[in-house]
């Protein structure tokens, strides 16, 4: 076995602790990566607080993973040691049922197998995260990172670019869309980037008026304050595509008044209930929709990178040192971040 260290949770109210533990040794057809960045997702507060009722203690999170090969299985094709390579949300999945035949590992209907707060496929061990120095997975479950990029503002790409990168391909958005990033945290900042970027018309929909100057640095050609009603009203029954970023449950009805008809409404945001109801007259009324969306598949993930390395694009971060861990999360709660946090892993060898 590998000895590991890392940062856990125990419980959802105590803080992220040293941790120590153990890896497998790569099988034939693993990857050992020596992790050099590791992103804080919002995902990570919301599942070592247990927001979502299903953690698994100790948990270490971190699923925006990346850093460098250290060895490989004997039947490895994809990479070599040294090679940069990154993990996402996924590290298996069933591989036969027709969502992972399609590549939508994260939908496989046999149950994806996440990076944490998971047990490992057929088997009780738990799996943990990247706020660690090594981790071993299936190459299936591993992509590529272009050495062109910066590789610390390269993590939160393998989450919140790819949950925003999936929704804007799945529904095509581009040139002549006029679409909506709501909240500008590290999914939006990803969103607002790539909506840009594939040539839509993007307004940035924030609770926050001091993060105007920003968006429009990051993308957008129009910001517009979600709380404010007549704001709102301006743009009533105008945007093609919304991508709604919001963490915790919230009305969609000011939302869905903005869609034009037959426009969607892409919820990544919410894994909880959302209140108050929503009016089917709304949506009714100009056959719109309302549509979910989780991470992307592993080739998409790819393909994502690859566009990134292409046109230069990477994530707006702020690189803390693993002992920060909990004041992050709490700076993450007070909506304190430009635009995510991403632990510098070569910090775990300092003194705790
Ligand atoms: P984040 O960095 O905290 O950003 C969320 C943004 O939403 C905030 O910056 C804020 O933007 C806005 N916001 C926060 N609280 C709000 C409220 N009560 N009402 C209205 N707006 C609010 O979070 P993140 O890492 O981007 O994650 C966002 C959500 O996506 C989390 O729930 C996470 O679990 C989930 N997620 C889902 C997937 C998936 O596969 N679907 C993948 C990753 C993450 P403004 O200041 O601009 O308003
Ligand atoms: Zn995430
Ligand atoms: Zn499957």
């Amino acid at each position: 076995m590998i000895s590991a260290q890392g940062y856990a949770a125990h419980d959802p109210h105590s803080p992220l602790v040293p941790f120590a533990f153990e890896r497998r040794e790569p099988g034939p057809h693993d990857v050992r990566i020596d992790i050099l960045h590791c992103g804080i997702c919002h995902s990570d507060l919301h599942q070592a607080r247990n927001d979502w009722r299903n953690a698994l203690y100790p948990m270490v999170p971190g699923h925006e993973i990346v850093g460098r090969v250290a060895a490989v299985g004997e039947q490895v094709n994809k990479f070599k040691v040294g090679d940069l390579a990154g993990v996402g949300c996924m590290v298996d999945s069933c591989r036969t049922c027709s969502s992972c035949r399609e590549g939508l590992e994260q939908y496989c209907e046999n149950g994806v197998t996440f990076t944490y707060n998971a047990r490992l496929r057929g088997s009780d061990a738990l799996a943990f995260g990247g706020y660690s120095d090594v981790i071993v997975v299936d190459e299936n479950f591993v992509v590529k990172i272009s050495p062109k990029l910066d590789l610390k503002a390269v993590a939160p790409l393998l989450c919140a670019g790819i949950t925003t990168w999936s929704p804007l391909r799945h529904w095509a958005v581009g040139v002549g869309h006029k679409v909506g990033v709501i909240g500008l945290g590290g999914l939006g900042h990803m969103g607002v980037k790539f909506a840009h970027a594939l040539g839509a018309q993007v307004v940035m929909l924030t609770t926050s008026p001091e993060k105007a100057i920003d968006a429009v640095r990051l993308g957008a050609d129009e910001v517009v304050l979600s709380t404010d009603r007549a704001q709102m009203k301006r743009h009533a029954r105008s945007f093609d595509f919304l991508l709604d970023t919001i963490p915790n449950g919230h009305d969609l009805n000011p939302y869905t008044a903005l869609l034009k008809r037959d426009a969607t409404l892409v919820l990544v945001g919410a894994l909880t209930e959302l209140t108050p109801p929503l009016s089917g007259g709304s949506l009714i009324g100009g056959r719109k929709r309302i549509a979910g969306s989780a991470i992307g598949g592993i080739a998409e993930t790819q393909e994502m990178l690859d566009f990134c390395a292409e046109h230069g694009i990477v994530s707006d971060v702020e690189s803390i040192a693993i002992q920060s861990v909990n004041a992050a999360y709490e700076r993450l709660l007070k909506n304190d971040v430009k635009y995510r946090f991403v632990i510098d892993m070569a910090t775990l060898k300092t003194a705790p």
